[in-house]
């Protein structure tokens, strides 16, 4: 699955893509070109459908990272009147909540503890309490820790409520399945460069056809306008502004691998036995996940970092690096942590591998235990 001497990113996006996804990029595509446009229709049905979701949703894609289609999606589908609530677990909660002060949405959040769960209670509790509030912006799998917050059960309050709900699925799209059939949700936003191992630079949002057609005048900003890039290539088929054309090839390749694979299911089990392999192993070292099993999602896992002087993150990323893996710092402030994701174009070898040269690099380092300072139960 490797080129060459490249290390292996254990980092959730950018991530190890196969060689198959690298080599669709080796070719050029004008914009206008029918094949192009053809293929960018292709990836939006094939999208949807991932979330079950041809009957309601519409896909549009985005250029930019991942946080450009979340803004979009919170700019163009909440009202500029509406206001948001997010529960906030994590940095990417909060990520949410700076989107929404920069686009004048009026927001709330309910502060959780990065390692518990948002639940259905505690935002049903906020919506009683204030009635002004329209949408809930919920992360379904915080990157920040790797905390996987209960999707079903937020939505149906949603519901209940009579609420939107705008779900960065970012991290969680492709390897642990959403039903917008089954589960009421009006977008959907996730990215090329996660779960269904593309090259980043595109997000996507898959959207409620009919608050997507609502939604007009919405969008503070002409780059981040959905409406007006759906309406676009409605009418040309072609996207609004350059397309990342090898981005879109490489998402095109690396679909038809997810599809191969077995969709959602079959990668999401991957990825389980990718985290269950890295969590053993590391165990094995001495290591502390920073969440319990039951919140684990399988996309990547917070470890506290050793409690022994010996250890800095620099030099002990420099030397897992080294040996051909790459590890991802921690997000949080209160306790030391690293991170090591789990997704990509990698199998459980990998993951022992990578606790491997983690172990070797203790034993340079001169660490005698991996052990953090205090773990809370
Ligand atoms: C990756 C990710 C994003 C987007 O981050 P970018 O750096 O803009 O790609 C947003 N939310 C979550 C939960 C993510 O994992």
């Amino acid at each position: 699955m490797i080129i060459g001497n490249d290390p292996i990113l254990l980092t959730p996006g950018p991530l190890t893509t196969s060689a198959a996804t690298k080599q669709a990029m080796l070719r050029d595509w004008g914009s206008w070109d029918a094949a192009f446009n053809a293929m960018t229709a292709s990836i939006c049905k094939d999208l949807v459908d991932v979330v079950n979701g041809t009957a309601s949703h519409v896909c549009v894609p985005l250029q930019g990272s991942g946080t450009f289609a979340v803004e979009a999606a919170l700019a163009n589908l909440v009202p500029r009147d509406g206001k948001v609530l997010v529960a906030n677990n994590g940095a990417y909660c909060q990520r949410m909540l700076r989107i929404l002060k920069y686009l004048g949405r009026e927001h709330s959040s309910v502060d959780v503890a990065e390692d518990k769960q948002a639940t259905a209670a505690m935002i049903e509790g906020a919506l009683k309490m204030d009635p002004r509030i329209t949408h809930v912006a919920q992360v379904h799998c915080e990157t920040g820790t790797g905390i996987l917050n209960p999707l079903a059960e937020i939505a149906g309050v949603c519901a209940r409520n009579g609420k939107g709900l705008i779900v960065d699925a970012m991290s969680s799209f492709g390897a642990i399945e959403i039903d917008v059939a089954k589960t009421p949700i009006d977008a959907v936003v996730a990215a090329s460069g996660k779960c269904i191992e593309g090259a980043p630079g595109m997000g996507f949002v898959i959207a409620r056809k009919a608050l997507l057609e609502n939604s007009q005048g919405n969008s503070h900003s002409l780059a981040m306008d959905l409406h007006d890039q759906w309406t676009y290539m409605q009418k040309t088929t072609q996207w609004r502004f350059t397309p990342p054309t090898h981005v879109v090839a490489a998402f095109r390749a690396a679909l038809d691998q997810f599809k191969a694979e077995g969709g959602t299911s079959a990668r999401g089990a991957r990825y389980r036995r990718n985290v269950d392999t890295l969590i053993d192993a590391m165990s094995a070292l001495g290591f502390k996940t920073f969440l319990p099993k039951s919140v684990q999602s399988p996309i990547i896992v917070t470890f506290h970092a050793p409690a022994d002087p010996a250890y800095s993150f620099k030099a002990f990323y420099e030397k897992v690096r080294a040996r051909g893996y790459i590890l991802y710092p921690g997000k949080l402030t209160r306790v030391e942590t690293f991170r090591v994701g789990c997704i990509g174009a990698i199998d459980a070898n990998e993951m022992r591998n990578a606790a491997a040269a983690i172990g070797e690099t203790l034993k340079e380092m001169g660490i005698k235990s991996a052990a953090p300072e205090k773990v809370a139960a």
